[in-house]
């Protein structure tokens, strides 16, 4: 089976076999070991010196979570949201008990609403920017770089929800003022669902951080990790094909060389369905990113439908979540997917579409 869903991935052999190495405890040293190459392997993918990972077990949501605990109850944070993931860091602080405000856009086809956020900090006293790069709900692309000169102009840092860009977009962090990203194994860099990881500034996790939870306390994890050692049990096996993932990624020429060929894919799989007459949900083709496309479901077809005719093809694609559920179906081309799997998923989608 082969899954177009936005993670987990399909994985190639080489991270799968990796995930049936030897059993080890996360105590001893050679653990230690395999964690200090992933975090280097990591700080290597965009290689700017200063921030450091922190390793978590858990999907991306709780290192998005995690992350959130560097935000202060004693400052407002200024959410910004156009799609299921900016609102769910709004929910998150909300469960932390801190107090924020969210600059929604009028549409979650609409782009990150910049004008509001400029007056919002032009007007008040805020300790972050929340932001979403890759937005998955849609597929938007939205524009940090631009996001990150208001916060470099207000001097507030900002915390971004990388988990479906890292390692397949540009991401520039002192450039876009980020004090810290958040992202996961098991999308752009292929590894197996079950670790993620936030990227900080060194001084970031050297301050006492603002946790409301025992388990995702970010600047603990960073601690224990700094001298080799980790406060809970990880997953080990996945932690070694993660370990494996990010080799291959280095060897196949980092994430710009796979930006390159999620843009081919994606490119290939929109030029399809623009010729079956198959719309895109955003307005212009440019706005997307390079890992997901959401398109409207035509007249008289239903999601469910179509998803049992691809995956009887031996693909997996994805539904629209929240407002879009029910009108749209999503198709993302991370994960280990062949030239020949593209052109046997073009066919699947002339055959069920057309
Ligand atoms: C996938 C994703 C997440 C995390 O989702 P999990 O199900 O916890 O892995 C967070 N943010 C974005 C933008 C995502 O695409």
């Amino acid at each position: 089976m082969k899954l177009l869903n936005p993670g987990p991935v399909s994985m190639t052999d080489r991270v799968r076999r990796a995930l049936a190495s030897d059993d080890v405890c996360h105590r001893e040293p050679e653990f230690s070991a395999l964690m200090e190459r992933v975090r280097g392997r990591i700080a290597a993918i965009y290689g700017e010196p200063g921030f450091r990972p922190v390793l978590l077990g858990g999907s991306g949501t709780s290192a998005v979570e995690a992350m959130l605990t560097l935000v202060s109850p004693a400052k407002k944070a200024l959410v910004v949201a156009n799609g299921v993931y900016g609102e769910r860091m709004a929910a998150m602080l909300r469960a932390q008990n801190k107090p924020h405000e969210v600059v929604a856009s009028a549409a979650w086809t609409n782009a990150m609403d910049l004008a509001g956020v400029e007056k919002a900090l032009a007007s008040g006293t805020y300790g972050h920017v929340l932001a979403v790069h890759h937005e998955t709900t849609t597929g938007r692309l939205n524009d940090i770089a631009a996001l990150g000169a208001l916060c470099k102009r207000f001097d507030v840092p900002m915390l971004l929800d990388a988990v479906s860009s890292f390692a397949g977009e540009e991401i520039r962090m002192v450039d876009w003022n980020i004090e810290a990203l958040a992202a996961t194994a098991n999308k752009c860099v292929h590894g197996a669902p079950g670790v993620s990881f936030v990227l900080a500034r060194e001084e970031a996790l050297a301050r006492p951080g603002f946790a409301t939870s025992v388990y995702l306390d970010l600047v603990r994890h960073a601690n224990e990790q700094k001298k080799g050692s980790a406060p809970f049990t990880l997953p080990t096996h996945v932690m070694a094909a993660f370990d494996e993932a990010l080799a291959e990624l280095a060897e196949e020429g980092g994430w710009k060389k796979r930006h390159e060929t999620y843009k081919a894919r994606s490119t290939r799989v929109r030029n399809v369905l623009a010729e079956l007459g198959i719309h895109l949900l955003l307005d212009r083709d440019d706005a997307y990113g390079s890992t997901l496309t959401s398109f409207r479901l035509p007249e008289g077809k239903t999601y469910e439908a179509l998803h049992a005719r691809l995956k009887s093809d031996g693909f997996v694609i994805y539904a629209g979540q929240g407002k879009f559920d029910g009108a749209i179906f999503r198709i993302a081309v991370m994960g280990d997917l062949s030239t020949a799997d593209i052109d046997r998923l073009a066919a699947s989608l002339r055959g069920a579409l057309g």
